[in-house]
């Protein structure tokens, strides 16, 4: 049975004390035992404490970007082997903020994919169509691209280091989901995708999240997919009940 994941992407949220009190309400009111894995995703500078304070729980701790470089002039980044030196061990690569605000191209992706696998970093790969390419009929074009010219270079052994994450633009932040029913179309459709180029090992034991307002009233229902294998979720994982019911859905 592939591993079923609800993971919370702060993005710019929380500072040093706002973090520590919500992984407290975490640590203390999630159930020992889940069906998913849980993941949160502080902000850089609040990663080492957020390992430190999960260090006795099964909550993992993910980076939300990181540079290719190993290390070098530039100003402002951070590396893999930062990332790694303070004991995260999951990064977020290729959200559509990247891509959208910050310019971040497939093939940028694609090397910063090799970069968090050479260090052994379990990469959450996201990708997605916008509004646009949904209402053109293109968004299956638009996703196999992003796949494959992003992370469709990596070897088969390096897909037990990733979980996919399809995350429609159009249903970020907006409060608009994609219905259960599409959400399974595009999983269906990327599980096939990696079948056909990798085979059907690998497609079966991949798991695929979706995010864009997965929120505790749609969870059940877009979890209870068939190949929906828990979600990415933004704005519901700030509150530490809105993700515990969202993590308690699957
Ligand atoms: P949202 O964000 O749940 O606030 O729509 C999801 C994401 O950006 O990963």
């Amino acid at each position: 049975m592939r591993k079923k994941i609800v993971a919370g992407n702060w993005k710019m949220h929380k500072n040093a004390s706002q973090t520590k009190e919500l992984l407290n309400e975490l640590l203390t009111q999630i159930p020992a035992e889940t069906a998913a894995q849980v993941i949160v995703a502080p902000t850089f500078v609040n990663l080492a404490s957020a390992v430190e304070n999960l260090t006795h729980s099964n909550i993992a701790v993910a980076a939300q970007n990181l540079h290719q470089a190993e290390s070098g002039a530039f100003t402002g980044e951070i590396s893999a082997d930062m990332i790694k030196s303070v004991g995260v061990k999951n990064v977020i690569l290729g959200h559509s903020e990247r891509r959208s605000i910050f310019h971040e191209t497939d093939a940028l992706i694609a090397s910063k994919v090799d970069t968090a696998l050479k260090h052994d970093l379990t990469v959450i790969f996201c990708f997605g169509e916008e509004l646009k390419d949904r209402q053109s009929g293109n968004h299956f074009n638009i996703v196999e691209n992003q796949l494959k010219d992003g992370l469709f270079h990596i070897q088969a052994k390096d897909w037990e280091k990733v979980v996919l994450a399809y995350e429609p633009v159009w249903a970020i932040g907006t409060g608009e989901t994609a219905s259960p029913d599409q959400a399974q179309e595009m999983h269906e459709f990327i599980r096939e995708t990696v079948r056909k180029a990798f085979g059907s090992d690998i497609a079966e034991d991949l798991t695929i999240l979706y995010g864009g307002s997965v929120k505790p009233d749609n969870a059940k229902e877009i979890f209870s997919k068939p190949d929906v294998d828990g979600g990415l979720i933004g704005g519901a994982a700030l509150n530490a009940k809105d993700f515990i019911t969202i993590v308690t859905s699957i």
